[in-house]
């Protein structure tokens, strides 16, 4: 009886258990968040995000150059691998090529970086032009909550309009915040291809190139055309602003169509919000609303962003309104931090949220809130890449070596460098000279031009051809960017003319390199030149 009753126990125990383990539970969640793995490959700064927008230089000398269409492909190209990288790392953040986006960053002039504001205790993504042509900065929030994007193309002129845009990027968690970098009237050059039209905001009255609200050949532009395209559900607000005169209005709002009265205008909506906002109701206009212009009549018109997504054409007016795009003018005292006259930035900031109540984004968020502070993780950094390239190969030696003071006959060389923890060799005098076998511990001196940024001093080769490792260390006067110069080990012993021929007969044009190749290729150590039998060794390649 007991026994029976024991291994009925048993049977239930055993029952239960198996029970159990089919029962279905919840998927573990095992990933990496978002900023705490790929994402560190990329280069970090820190700061308060309204203090930094409030500082960034807006130069107004003349420097500005529009996009050329190579450097217009460049920048697409950072920004395919900017998204998937965003994409990717929201999935699982040890995914995400980082390390490529900082190749596609520096191919297309820009310095991309990780900044994390301080006073939110959030990362972002940050953007800015390294060259001296003066292409828009950006802010990508990768975990927006709005999806709506940010625009400011007329700092400092409109003045305020930056830090305004980076307090609503913040209060809505939005997605983009873009801002110009030089001055609307810092380029000298008013052909313009987009906008023939005239402006009163630069001294001769015309639009000029740097005006990347009215011209399409800047990153400003490209990063507004990329939003566009990517989700037909992201919404712009583009942030403007006038003068305080007597008898203007304080806001002017248009939805950048050529439409005098379209009551189911976005621009309509977003003015009903905002009145409600504000003490002075009457003194928000929108230029949809009613037959003849506000004052002033800035509409936005001949916008090229909102054109674009209005109708795909950024360069021609159009009748047609999207809703996605408000063009907004604001008298200086709804553009500031001060809410004693009855009208400050939060005001443009709640009527947005009203007016686009349902553009939540990232697993359904519902609120505008950046989210919980991050950890400000360090900076992880990228593994070398090898690339290749095809290259003249040349050989010099002791003969024909000169000192850089135009004494030949030496073994002298430009930079005494340190190969894997091993300073290389020098003379009795400490002059560095030429040296190595050919493996990756010891590679031979080879010599590049100068400036050459391919093939900067330190930079380890391996051709392939050769079987042989190569640093450089040495500058070559003559090379050209695509053209190596190596050491053929010789001495003062040496027959010049042997040695010279020998140069000549390992000569080859053109022959491919590995730049940064890795430890463990294929070496021969054998050297070009037998210095002891003083004749050239048989030519290999
Ligand atoms: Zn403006």
């Amino acid at each position: 009886m007991i026994q029976g009753m024991g291994f009925y126990l048993r049977l239930l125990l055993v029952s239960t258990i198996f029970v159990t383990v089919l029962a279905p539970s919840p998927k573990p969640v095992f990933t990496t968040l978002w900023h705490a793995g790929n994402f560190r490959y990329l280069d970090a700064e820190s700061g308060q995000l309204l203090t930094d927008v409030g500082n960034l230089a807006h130069p107004a000398q003349g420097g500005y150059g529009r996009l050329s269409s190579t450097r217009t492909d460049k920048f697409n190209l950072l920004l395919n691998a900017l998204f998937q990288a965003i994409s990717d790392s929201l999935v699982d953040g040890n995914t995400g090529d980082w390390c490529d986006v900082k190749v596609k960053a520096a191919n297309a002039g820009y310095d991309l970086i990780r900044y994390y504001d301080t006073d939110s205790g959030r990362w972002f993504v940050h953007g800015r032009d390294r060259t001296s042509f003066g292409q828009s900065y950006f802010y990508i929030n990768p975990f927006a909550k709005r999806n709506l994007v940010i625009e400011v193309p007329h700092e400092p002129y409109d003045s305020g309009t930056a830090v305004q845009g980076a307090r609503i990027f913040k209060d809505l968690a939005a997605r983009a915040l873009i801002i110009n970098k030089e001055d609307r009237c810092s380029d000298p050059d008013t052909a313009t291809q987009c906008n023939p039209g005239s402006s009163s905001a630069c001294a001769d009255g015309r639009i000029r190139e740097s005006d990347v609200a009215h011209n399409t050949d800047n990153t400003f532009h490209l990063l507004h055309v990329r939003f566009s395209d990517m989700d037909a559900g992201t919404k712009f607000i583009q942030l403007h602003g006038f003068r305080a005169d007597p008898g203007r209005q304080n806001a002017v709002v248009g939805d950048s169509s050529t439409n005098d009265v379209s009551s189911a205008s976005i621009s309509n909506l977003f003015v009903s919000y905002l009145r409600g906002q504000i003490w002075s109701p009457s003194s928000v206009s929108s230029c949809q609303e009613s037959a003849g212009d506000p004052n002033p009549a800035f509409c936005g018109q001949s916008n090229a962003q909102g054109r674009y997504t209005n109708d795909g054409a950024a360069c021609t007016f159009t009748s047609t309104s999207s809703g996605r795009f408000l063009y907004v003018e604001q008298a200086p005292s709804l553009r500031d931090n001060d809410d004693s006259d009855g009208m400050w930035w939060k005001d443009v900031s709640d009527a947005l949220k009203l007016t686009w109540n349902n553009i939540y984004m990232n697993n359904g968020a519902t609120d505008d809130t950046l989210g919980a502070r991050q950890t400000q993780y360090g900076t992880l950094s990228c593994p070398t890449q090898t690339t290749t390239m095809s290259v003249k190969v040349t050989f010099y030696s002791f003969p024909d070596n000169d000192d850089g003071f135009g004494n030949f006959g030496t073994n002298v060389i430009a930079d005494h460098l340190v190969w894997q923890g091993q300073a290389r060799p020098t003379n009795s005098q400490g002059d560095p000279i030429a040296s190595g076998t050919g493996t990756f511990g010891n590679p031979i001196t080879v010599a590049a031009a100068q400036g050459n940024s391919l093939l900067p001093s330190g930079t380890l080769v391996y051709v392939t051809g050769l079987k042989k490792y190569l640093l450089v260390e040495d500058s070559c006067g003559n090379c050209t960017s695509t053209w190596i110069d190596v050491w053929m080990e010789s001495n003062a012993g040496n027959d010049p003319t042997a040695v010279s021929q020998c140069e000549n007969n390992w000569t080859r044009d053109p022959k491919d390199i590995q730049i940064n190749p890795p430890s463990g290729l294929a070496v021969d150590t054998t050297p070009f030149f037998d210095t002891i039998r003083n004749q050239c060794n048989p030519v290999t390649w």
